[in-house]
């Protein structure tokens, strides 16, 4: 209470009495948390043998600088490692809370508050734990034991990552050499791997001393992925700073050495897949709800042409725009595009059982995307075979098929991405129930591959009839909003598609293909 009352007299004369600095009335916050805001009070508390870590989270919640330096001069620790067992104050409170770092970065880059400062003295603190982890080390054992920790030799080639350094750290426990909190590593393979990086925050590490910026963590991420893929939903008001932030990461990690850019562990992604679905799903943000957010929109597209333009020229140097990922599913001709990901996120695919059906945008967004993908990267137009693909896309979800490609969007759990969100046997039933439809989508590609080999010096002219004259004969579906209370716009229900029947489709494509023609002729005639 005398914390509370920020009374310095009575709590020097409690400290004096031999009260327990750490004796918590009200957990999880400690008496020193109470003392955030109130310098003098915890400098006392600190001296006089307050937990430093109880109080961590708030001083940077209350951005009180002052005290944070003071708490990580104390020795706090920076991460919940699983290898330590007595954890107080806010620790257990949220999974957020495992990593300092990440607190700090997830409040600055989701939440938009607290000032870049924090991230930077815990980057100093952080390097400081490994440097003193890595001295501590280097006393107690012998070069052969640090190699078999995963060290490398000569030691003075920058930190060591947080895989090693929690073998290090084992190591010595076993040695009966007491590691203090403030030296635990995080669980993760680096500290790359922080969710959230910001390019400051980055940079900042590596001048540290921290230099393995790409190496891979078990499940086949390296932070360069991890950073590009997005795992939290920022508010729609920030979306354009949020890309900005995300674009400006990805961009600091290519710069520095993140190569590796496909991966095979992971269904064979790229980052520029992940790129793709990343604005593919800003973008949807914007359409859900277009009658707000249309201008809203298009100054994101200003700012994604801006800032992405450089990052997507880097990643198309190293790999091609037509990189393939593992998916068999119908809609690309033998595994998705980056720009079947960029559509494909575009989609909202239902989440609730009384909520059926998918979140569809109509082609004009889609055209929409597209022309601002073509645009951000600029050195690379759409190829002939993306704008196949494109098409493919395009009537796959007409025919009313179903798609078993990744890069669906689930809002279910953790908020995350998911590369599989089906069974294998699932997607094995639906493309045996699409098997017929199939048959239908490859007459209509056969037809359009025709038409562009025979039109192909005119094809601008000829990708607007396509589709002008498709929507008569192949219209996108019929939209309907049962949901019109979420402020969501369409919504597919499969049910509604009335579907070819196999006599009527070569009727059709003869009169589409005949539709074409005569309008091809008239536009040469003119
Ligand atoms: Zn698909
Ligand atoms: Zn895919």
């Amino acid at each position: 209470m005398a914390v509370i009352e920020r009374n310095q007299a009575k709590v020097e004369r409690l400290i004096r009495k031999g009260h327990d600095v750490n004796d918590t009335f009200s957990p999880p916050f400690s008496p020193l948390c109470f003392a955030v805001g109130w310098n003098a009070g915890a400098k006392l508390l600190l001296r006089a043998g307050a937990d430093p870590s109880t109080a961590i989270h708030w001083a940077i919640v209350y951005e009180d600088e002052l005290t944070l330096r003071d708490i990580l001069h104390s020795g706090s620790r920076l991460f919940a490692s699983p290898s330590t067992s007595r954890i107080k104050g806010l620790w257990n409170h949220c999974w957020r809370y495992e990593s300092v770092l990440g607190f700090v970065l997830w409040r600055q880059s989701v939440q938009g508050s607290i000032s870049p400062t924090f991230a930077h003295l815990i980057v100093g603190a952080v390097a400081d734990s490994r440097r003193k982890l890595m001295d501590l080390s280097q006393k107690y054992m012998s070069l052969q034991e640090l190699k078999k920790c995963g060290w490398v030799d000569p030691p003075n080639q920058g930190l060591v990552s947080d895989a090693v350094a929690t073998e290090l750290a084992r190591s010595l426990l076993e040695l009966k050499i007491s590691v203090p909190e403030g030296l635990w590593p995080s669980g993760k393979q680096s500290i790359y791997h922080e969710e959230q990086m910001t390019a400051a925050a980055a940079d900042d590490l590596f001048k540290a001393g921290f230099q393995a910026v790409d190496l891979e963590d078990k499940e086949g991420w390296t932070p360069l992925l991890r950073n590009a893929w997005f795992s939290w939903w920022s508010h729609w008001q920030r979306r354009k700073l949020y890309l900005q932030q995300r674009i400006a990461c990805i961009y600091w990690f290519l710069q520095h050495g993140g190569a590796r850019v496909v991966f095979p562990n992971l269904n064979g992604i790229s980052v520029a897949h992940v790129i793709g679905a990343y604005l593919g799903h800003t973008w949807r943000l914007g359409w859900s709800r277009e009658h707000v957010w249309k201008e809203d929109n298009q100054e994101l597209c200003q700012e994604a042409e801006l800032h992405l333009s450089p990052v997507l020229d880097r990643v198309f140097s190293l790999i091609s725009t037509s990189q393939r990922d593992d998916c068999q599913c119908f809609c690309s001709e033998n595994g998705c595009l980056p720009v079947h990901a960029l559509l494909s996120n575009m989609r909202l695919n239902s989440f609730s059982e009384s909520w059926p059906g998918t979140l569809w945008p109509t082609w004009t967004d889609e055209q929409e995307l597209l022309r601002m993908w073509r645009i951000c990267a600029a050195s690379n137009p759409l190829s002939e075979l993306e704008l196949f693909e494109v098409c493919r896309y395009q009537i796959f979800n007409r025919l009313g098929m179903r798609h078993t490609c990744c890069a669906s969007w689930s809002i279910g759990k953790q908020r995350l991405f998911q590369f599989q969100t089906m069974e294998e046997s699932e997607k094995h039933e639906i493309r045996e129930e699409d098997a017929y439809a199939k048959s239908q989508l490859d007459a209509f590609t056969l037809l359009y591959q025709e038409l562009n080999a025979k039109y192909y010096d005119r094809f601008t002219k000829l990708w607007d009839m396509w589709w002008d004259v498709l929507e008569e004969y192949l219209p996108s579906v019929n939209w309907t909003n049962p949901f019109s209370n979420l402020g969501m716009r369409h919504i597919q229900i499969h049910d509604d598609l009335v579907p070819i029947e196999e006599h009527e489709l070569p009727l059709r494509l003869d009169q589409i293909k005949e539709r074409i023609a005569t309008a091809m002729e008239l536009v040469s005639e003119i």
